[in-house]
């Protein structure tokens, strides 16, 4: 298949619907989805809906990208559209309902379905590098056509959460710790990552930059105004050129590392049309991230200093006691199990701790901050 490297931009400040609806009318021209459609298909909406969080809170896809691609599909006479995602955390019907209503997604209810069945299915392919077989989240494994629609964000563990990154909310609720713990280091869960993102195959990538996210994201960053929605059908690249745009070096991304060693994603090929990409300052990096200057170093020395840096620098999280309620949410999602509560407070054995961050993600208070040896 010819290498497309399209991604497409439009400039688009604010979360209102008309200009929404005409950037997205636009982009999809541009990517030609249409040509993709055909009657009676199943469409499924793969929004980022990580925790119960408000729209201006910036962790979740805004409701309002999510209606625009509705209509634009519903208006081409595909009715069957569903939205799936599997949260952080459990996989419930009770937990889902919630997390529609605080995302502000129950509005769309009469537009499409929002999914409330928490089985899944295992899907396989034999090329995956690190993972051959997965658990779909049931919609996901059954769909036609998956559209993705991701956020914007710094992350704590993968540095960029946007395409990519967003396609781990297609495993079910628990079994995603569990993919941290079977793939505990940065470049073995980039190449799960990949493989994943292979077997779900998005027929197009929607990512909402219009408020992003930067510093402790995916859940306790700031707020940041890019003014941006992307689409494309190529997830890589686009990936690749989001990043770019907030000051990242791609390469120093761990899954984007690994969608150019595959030959995925071709730099020098990617083209972007619409309208310019903003020329921003670089966003805020997570605390838990250190600068890769190991890369930097003769390959011979590069493995040992690795190992040194991991061994005195790597970040591990800090519980604020004086304010932890005892939810429990962190040990819930912790993948080694190496927090407890007792009582009443969250304790963590950093012995087992494989500095995930899944715990920082998890707990609804913000209590939980990085730690890190060197400032
Ligand atoms: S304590 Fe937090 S960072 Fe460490 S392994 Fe558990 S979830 Fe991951
Ligand atoms: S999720 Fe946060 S508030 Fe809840 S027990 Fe863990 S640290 Fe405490």
């Amino acid at each position: 298949m010819e290498y497309s490297g399209l991604v497409t931009v439009s400039r688009v400040e604010k979360y209102d619907p008309a200009m929404l609806r005409k950037a997205i009318d636009r982009q999809f021209a541009l990517l030609g989805v249409e040509e993709l459609l055909r009657p009676g298909m199943k469409v499924v909406f793969k929004p980022n809906l990580l925790a119960a969080r408000k729209p201006e809170q910036a962790v979740t896809t805004h409701p309002m990208v999510v209606e625009a691609a509705a209509d634009w599909f519903l208006a081409r006479g595909i009715t069957d559209i569903t939205l799936a995602d599997s949260p952080g955390g459990l996989y419930t019907e009770g937990l889902l309902k919630g997390i529609y209503q605080t995302c502000g997604l129950r509005q769309l209810e009469d537009r499409i379905k929002l999914n409330t069945d928490v089985t899944w299915v295992a899907k396989s392919r034999e090329a995956g590098k690190y993972c051959k077989s997965f658990n779909l989240i049931r919609p996901i494994a059954q769909a036609d056509l998956v559209v993705n629609l991701a956020k914007v964000k710094t992350h704590g563990m993968t540095t960029l959460s946007a395409g990519m990154k967003n396609l781990f909310g297609c495993v079910p609720g628990l079994q995603k710790p569990e993919l941290h713990y079977r793939y505990p280091n940065q470049q073995a869960f980039a190449g799960m990552l990949v493989d994943l993102d292979e077997l779900v195959a998005p027929a197009v990538t929607v990512l909402d930059g219009i408020v992003a996210m930067e510093g402790d994201g995916p859940s306790s960053g700031t707020p940041r105004q890019m003014g941006c929605l992307f689409a494309a059908r190529d997830l890589y690249a686009q990936d690749w050129a989001v990043a770019q745009a907030m000051g990242l070096e791609p390469d120093t991304v761990p899954m984007l590392k690994e969608a150019l060693e595959r030959g995925l994603v071709c730099p020098e090929k990617i083209r972007l049309e619409g309208d310019p990409m903003p020329q921003l300052e670089p966003f805020r990096l997570p605390r838990g991230i250190s600068l890769d200057f190991v890369s930097k170093l003769p390959p011979v020395f590069r493995r040992p200093a690795r190992a040194l840096m991991d061994r005195i620098l790597r970040p591990t999280p800090k519980i604020d006691l004086g304010r932890c309620v005892g939810c429990g949410k962190c040990a819930e999602s912790c993948p080694p199990h190496t927090i407890e509560i007792r009582q009443g407070k969250a304790h963590i054995n950093l012995k087992n701790c494989i500095s995930c961050f899944c715990c920082q993600e998890m707990c609804p208070v913000h209590v939980i901050s990085v730690r890190r040896i060197v400032k």
